[in-house]
């Protein structure tokens, strides 16, 4: 319903906050806010450019790749990016469609990703997971899959490149089934695979979608499809039906109760270059995708549609237009409604900031945004007060988000200035990208040595190269490896217990933990000192 149209009479017997509460209502219902996680190259650009085009943000395909052509030089914030071509940052993506308002947040696809891309599933409210059908599931899906898995944010699967020989359907499912744990419901069914490829079954819609080799789609219900004698007649097509009865048969039902809590799949064949599928997928996506839900706080939960503003800053990113030396933090807007210039408070510091600047960060031009509701992400302009995991709340509300969650590190290195006349912009530097959070930073107990702790290989590049070029310092790295964190019980710390092998660090709350050189030195200490509490601060292993 328009809210314009509300009849009079009610109008005048609804005060002003229910009014303002059913505007926020109607605007929070219409947003659908995820992620699309990918192994690289499995299709999530294609598949996103489809999207984009569906609407209206782009009018041609090639446009998200060929980072040339303007609009779409998302990535093009760091000149790192542009050197390895791969894109470091996430972005945002919005565009509304069908009447619903879709924020597309971009994870980045590289092998190397940071604790950026695991945060970025803290503000999103789904997720759609690209399988490239020629090879299952890959390495980089399962991470981060098992974070979706254990937020339970509700997963939507796309296998893509049917129009290549590729696994069967069967044991593509199996596949997810087991290696991720969860159950699948195929929405879809495919006749044929690569050059024998038919169509889809469309069991959600009940027709068949034939595939013409082109971008065009032929769509026949269920019941009409004995009078399609040339496709019926096909083996591959006899031999998909029956599968598909198998599956309807001994199959999960199909649940939204149990994709909303991610506990069940969707999971949509198609092909995202032909397209093929991708249409119907979407369609479906935009009708099942949960609206931004309630979320915790230290206040109990917070309603989406509460007229208090507020929101969580989930990454923070310096110096993306090399133009202007600024900062900019993400905000993930979870309640009430923000608009352009109004004051709001840091739950942490108290400190109250005007929001004078914020932009929407689509692509490379910022542009301006006026208003903002729960599931929509804003860039605001950070003059270094946030940090990430920070609330905001517009009103006179006292509360924090839950915090985020800690990943653990998978690659230490110990840090140096090359210079060491430089320590002043050295520590100056450190300490303003570790605030970003895309790398830890750890002191050595024995010499208050620099330790860094990043998920990926390129967080190092990046600190290395943004060191250089922001702070004027060169930096030295020596590896010091994989290691696993144990935090220590204060009380319980005897230096005298570790050496290089199990590295004794502080964190930057200044509280001690422990870098195991490996599980077996891990299980070794565990068991010469059994009374010595051992701590796993993350949540994701
Ligand atoms: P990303 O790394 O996940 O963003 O993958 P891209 O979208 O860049 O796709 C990787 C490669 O796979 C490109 O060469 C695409 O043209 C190709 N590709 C993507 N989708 C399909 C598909 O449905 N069928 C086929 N045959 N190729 C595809």
């Amino acid at each position: 319903t328009n809210v314009n149209k509300i009849p009079n009479e009610i109008k005048t017997n609804t005060n002003e906050g229910d009014f303002m509460t059913m505007t926020i209502q109607k605007e929070v219902n219409k947003r659908k806010t995820f992620a699309i996680i990918s192994h690289p190259d499995a299709g999530k650009t294609t598949l996103t450019e489809k999207l984009l085009l569906y609407g209206n943000l782009i009018r041609s395909a090639g446009t998200v790749k060929g980072k040339k052509s303007g609009k779409f030089a998302t990535s093009d914030w760091m000149e790192i990016e542009k050197q390895r071509g791969i894109s470091v940052t996430s972005s945002v993506m919005n565009f509304s469609y069908q009447g619903a308002q879709v924020n597309i947040l971009d994870t980045p696809g590289h092998e190397d990703f940071s604790e950026d891309t695991y945060r970025t599933l803290t503000a999103v409210d789904s997720v759609v997971m690209i399988i490239d059908g020629t090879k299952g599931i890959e390495a980089q899906t399962i991470k981060l899959f098992k974070v979706c898995r254990m937020r339970g944010i509700p997963i939507f699967t796309f296998i893509n490149k049917m129009d290549r020989e590729g696994k069967e359907p069967l044991e593509l499912l199996e596949e997810i089934e087991e290696v991720l744990d969860i159950e699948t419901y195929p929405m879809n069914w495919p006749a044929g695979m690569g050059k024998r490829f038919l169509g889809i079954f469309d069991r959600y819609e009940k027709q068949f979608v034939k595939f013409n080799g082109n971008e065009e789609e032929t769509y026949i219900p269920f019941h009409e499809l004995d009078q399609e004698v040339e496709l019926v007649s096909q083996p591959t097509f006899e031999a998909a039906r029956d599968e598909l009865e198998l599956v309807e048969e001994a199959g999960d039902e199909f649940s939204l109760d149990a994709i909303l809590q991610g506990e069940q799949t969707p999971v949509f064949f198609g092909s995202a270059l032909a397209p093929f599928g991708v249409q119907t997928f979407f369609d479906t996506f935009i009708s099942l995708a949960p609206n931004p839900k309630p979320r915790k706080s230290t206040e109990g939960v917070i309603q989406p549609d509460n007229q208090e503003f507020s929101g969580f800053i989930f990454k923070i990113q310096a110096n993306m237009n090399p133009a202007h030396r600024d900062r900019v933090a993400f905000l993930r807007v979870c309640s009430g409604k923000f608009e352009r210039g109004m004051s709001v408070k840091v739950a942490r510091t108290g400190k109250v900031i005007k929001l004078s600047q914020s932009q929407q960060i689509v692509a490379s031009t910022r542009d301006t945004i006026d208003e903002a509701y729960a599931g929509d992400i804003i860039g605001i302009y950070d003059p270094n007060v946030y940090q990430i995991g920070d609330t905001l709340i517009g009103g006179k509300g006292k509360f924090e988000y839950d915090e985020l969650p800690q990943f653990p590190p998978e690659i230490y290195k110990k840090v140096t200035a090359k210079n060491v006349m430089k320590a002043k912009q050295f520590r100056k530097g450190i300490e303003q990208l570790v605030q970003e959070g895309a790398i830890q930073l750890f002191r050595g107990h024995r010499d208050e040595s620099f330790i860094l702790g990043a998920v990926g290989e390129l967080q190092y590049e990046v600190f290395q190269y943004r060191m250089k070029n922001e702070y004027n310092v060169e930096v030295l790295f020596e590896t010091i490896g994989e290691r696993i964190p144990r935090w220590l019980n204060r009380e319980q710390v005897d230096p005298s217990l570790f050496d290089e092998r199990n590295l004794l660090v502080r964190d930057r709350e200044d509280n001690f933990l422990v870098l195991f050189r490996n599980e077996f030195a891990l299980n070794w200490f565990k068991d010469k000192h059994p009374k010595i509490d051992l701590i796993d601060l993350f949540e994701v292993n």
